[in-house]
């Protein structure tokens, strides 16, 4: 690989991260939204200082081939950094699955990426109108609409998942689930908050059966994580 690429961390070894294989998460800096409730404001900037270098996680890779089936690339947004795809290249040329977690801030990266991946975990933060309440940018529920849009037009297994922010209403749930169910979304997890000590927020939604049964009708699997 010619140019760099910045990795905030490492999780060497998970059975939760790629739906039913052993994992290596690997977390990239950079993101260019700055969410209400983030838990990795040290992954949004490019810290070159406090990046691990690429070719240690290649030679981590080589060695655990055979026993790691897929790596997951994760932030950060991973799309931040324009080489993500030829390091996706290079895992790939070594036999793994390629997994991403993403918000979809940028659609033609993500389209550049889409036919190399087998899993993506995409965030849907609000309904799309109302993004910015959220990640604080404009203009970013429109990239994640298109970046879903483009998704959902490829065979790419997904998982979508909604974060329970307390600062969202139910109606913009309700919103939010009913654009994405026309979309053709099949796939939903409703995430619940944490806060700086990592412990769970309580959003109005989880005790409200009526609603989480109505939102169920709309999707093929649909289930709260804690
Ligand atoms: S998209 Fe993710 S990493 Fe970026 S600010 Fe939002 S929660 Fe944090």
């Amino acid at each position: 690989m010619n140019q760099k690429l910045y990795v905030g961390g490492l999780v060497p070894l998970t059975s939760v991260d790629y739906p039913g294989r052993l994992a290596v998460v690997v977390f990239l800096q950079g993101c260019p939204w700055r969410c209400v409730y983030c838990h990795n404001k040290h992954l949004q900037a490019i810290l070159p200082a406090e990046s691990l270098p690429w070719e240690d996680i290649l030679n981590l890779l080589m060695m655990r081939r055979g026993f790691i089936e897929a790596v997951v690339f994760s932030g950060g947004e991973p799309l931040f950094q324009s080489t993500l795809a030829e390091a996706m290249e290079e895992v790939k040329s070594m036999g793994y699955l390629i997994g991403l977690h993403t918000g979809g801030a940028y659609p033609d990266r993500f389209a550049k990426v889409l036919p190399m991946l087998d899993w993506v975990g995409f965030d849907v933060k609000q309904a799309f109108s109302k993004y910015r309440t959220i990640t604080r940018i404009d203009g970013s529920g429109e990239k994640a609409r298109e970046s879903l849009s483009l998704l959902l037009g490829s065979d790419v297994d997904y998982e979508v998942r909604m974060t329970m922010d307390s600062s969202i209403a139910i109606d913009d749930v309700k919103e939010a689930m009913a654009e994405i169910s026309q979309m053709g979304v099949r796939k939903v997890v409703l995430q619940k908050c944490r806060d700086c000590e990592k412990n769970e927020v309580d959003h109005p939604i989880f005790s409200d059966k009526v609603t989480l049964e109505d939102i169920s009708k709309r999707f093929d699997d649909f289930f709260v994580r804690a």
